[in-house]
């Protein structure tokens, strides 16, 4: 780790200054830590830094990833609309256990094994309209930070070497626990897995693992081997956003014992790290049973995305709070296919009827005049998302109420438009059309509903999987 860096970026005057008029509407989080609610104030006033756990890449992804990734996407989305100027790190495992297993079945290097992972868990986030983090790092490129936070660890005397081993002594670390609300005597991990009689405790956990035949491994103060898994988040995201930054994410499942380790061992590197706000996305629950690869009982995203448009599936993930959990429903996904397609379906039939009128439409600079019905629905719609998206990102439902009443509104309009009226009516119609499409166009930009193709294409995409899925019934 290179400090002069860290103090570099921390200094660096941000690109954008938080605006005005957004700023001013305090955005509210849950903060894991507090177990509370609290306005959101980052520690450089204009940018955030934000670091998300990302996935073990061995396998195709389930709809579990993809409900992170879409929490936190909207997460900075909805910062870059607030004005701030976000970095955000969403890292890769690619070395790990799991991985070392799947490559050794398959005969396959196990980094070009999770290589060829990130590369699907890509194809499946741009599918489901994530936009790329600022920085994706992966382990196998950061072992030299990692193996500098492990010195930094031992000389500070939290971490011991045994046989080549390195191991975080987690008593020697008062507030470990203070995350999740873990106490030490009440650690269970001894009960999965035979208790390794090296570890002074029980919950002391490996920040180096010395190689084993058939691993892949680097040299090291303590002998060759591999990272623990705990060790990389705290490594990386002190390398890019330094000790101090304000959101650490990922799903709950991570609370303990990942988030809880990263915490000790930063804390320990580090005396002054400092988090400001750990966010958490609830389960994707398949029969109420948490959705996970170990219970076999997923989903992969792709999967999925090959029965429903990827955008009806984000429209499905964001129609619940990030907190709560989500269950898997073929219901609740044909709900969403037929929710978005009629909200394309309107803006298609909006915009086919203002392309005819781009003539009537005045070019002179004026604000726009509105029907009063208009004026009303911006700005109900405006302030609907505002607090909804304000209140710790209440997504679920905010595309029913103002944004319904919205469409409504437009189907309206365009109904009047084809009636025979007088010129000014008429122009304050065409114009009321324009700016309330303008308002739901942001709505859907700001949870990244927006297609970046014609909303034609994409209903031609859906009926075609539609088309797929009558004709696989058909046959079974
Ligand atoms: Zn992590």
């Amino acid at each position: 780790m290179d400090p002069s860096k860290q103090e570099t970026n921390q200094n660096k005057p941000s690109k954008t200054s938080a605006k005005k008029d957004t700023q001013e509407a305090q955005f509210v989080v849950y903060n894991t830590m507090t177990q509370q609610k609290e306005v959101f104030k980052p520690k450089i006033p204009g940018k955030v830094c934000m670091y998300v756990c990302g996935v073990t890449a061995y396998d195709f992804s389930h709809l579990g990833h993809a409900r992170a990734a879409v929490s936190f996407d909207v997460l900075y989305r909805y910062l870059q609309h607030l004005g701030y100027d976000v970095t955000y790190v969403r890292n890769f495992t690619d070395v790990d256990d799991k991985i070392i297993r799947r490559a050794n079945e398959t005969g396959e290097d196990p980094i070009s094994l999770s290589g060829r992972f990130c590369k699907e868990y890509n194809v499946d986030m741009s599918d489901l309209q994530c936009l790329s983090p600022t920085h994706e790092p992966r382990v196998s490129g950061h072992i030299e930070q990692i193996k500098e936070m492990i010195t930094q660890i031992i000389n500070k005397d939290f971490g011991y070497v045994v046989d080549g081993d390195v191991f975080f002594a987690v008593d020697k670390f008062p507030n470990y626990g203070k995350l999740s609300g873990q106490k030490l005597e009440n650690n269970r991990a001894g009960e999965r897995v035979a208790v390794d009689s090296r570890k002074r405790n029980p919950s002391d956990f490996a920040l180096w693992k010395a190689s084993k035949p058939g691993e892949p491994y680097w040299d090291s103060p303590w002998g060759p081997g591999r990272p623990g898994w705990h060790i990389e988040c705290s490594a990386m995201s002190a390398h890019y956003l330094s000790f101090k930054f304000d959101i650490h994410g990922g799903g709950l499942d991570l609370i303990f014992p990942h988030h809880e380790n990263e915490i000790a061992q930063s804390g320990a590197a580090c005396e002054e790290s400092d988090v400001s706000y750990w966010m958490h996305n609830g389960h994707v629950t398949n029969n109420n049973e948490k959705m996970s690869k170990s219970l076999g009982n997923f989903f992969t995203i792709r999967q999925i995305t090959e029965r429903y448009h990827p955008l009806a599936v984000r429209y499905f993930l964001i129609n619940a709070h990030y907190r709560s959990p989500l269950n898997y429903s073929v219901v609740q996904l044909e709900g969403a296919s037929e929710a978005i397609f009629y909200i394309y379906q309107t803006l298609q039939d909006c915009q086919d009827s203002l392309s005819q009128l781009q003539e009537e439409i005045p070019n002179d600079g004026k604000p726009a005049r509105t029907t009063p019905d208009a004026k009303e629905c911006i700005s109900k719609l405006r302030n609907e998302f505002q607090t909804k998206m304000s209140d710790d990102l209440s997504t679920s439902l905010i595309l029913t109420g103002a944004f319904l009443e919205a469409l409504k509104l437009v189907n309206n309009l365009l109904t009047m438009l084809k009636k025979k009226q007088q010129k000014q009516q008429r122009l304050l119609v065409i114009q009321s059309l324009v700016e309330v499409k303008k308002e739901a166009t942001k709505v859907l930009d700001v949870l990244g509903l927006q297609p970046p193709c014609s909303y034609n294409e994409v209903r031609q995409a859906w009926l075609c999987c539609m088309m797929l899925l009558i004709h696989v019934f058909c046959k079974s």
